[in-house]
């Protein structure tokens, strides 16, 4: 039972102008209450991924592109961006999906390798992925969430 249910249930509130008034600031408070909790729930922060080791944040959930790629060390998922790394010498890989351009990311702060970001594709195909990172899901861990 809400709170406008409670005071209109009572007839001595509804006859009085005082409850009246009454009931249109308990029905104003319940809205700007609910307003409060949908303004925290925008303030609360992105929902992020960290390095597994140090905890320096790396990336954004926002930035998935796909979560169905195959890291070195098992599932892997694909970013836009890529956050608070460095970015190792190119070098030329043959995967799964062809011939690569690729470099090594870092952890900026503990140096672990969490994954590689493709700097050339070849194929047709695959050029979507230029610019992208790649992080290791067995190196990264969901905060904020
Ligand atoms: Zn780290």
């Amino acid at each position: 039972m809400g709170l406008r249910d409670r005071i209109l249930g009572r007839p001595e509130a509804e006859a009085s102008v005082k409850g009246a008034s009454c009931l249109a600031f308990l029905f104003l408070a319940e809205k700007v209450g609910l307003l409060v909790v949908l303004l925290m729930a925008e303030t609360v922060g992105p929902r992020l991924y960290s390095c597994c080791k140090c905890g320096n944040h790396v990336s954004l959930h926002d930035d998935v592109i796909s979560k169905a790629f195959q890291g070195r060390h098992g599932r892997a998922f694909l970013f836009s961006h890529a956050m608070n790394i460095d970015v190792g010498p190119k070098e030329d890989r043959h995967l799964m999906t062809g011939l690569h351009t690729v470099a090594d990311i870092h952890c900026r702060d503990c140096r672990e390798v969490l994954g590689w970001k493709y700097e050339r594709a070849y194929e047709e195909s695959q050029k979507y992925k230029e610019g992208k990172f790649i992080l290791e899901k067995s190196k990264i861990v969901k905060e904020n969430w």
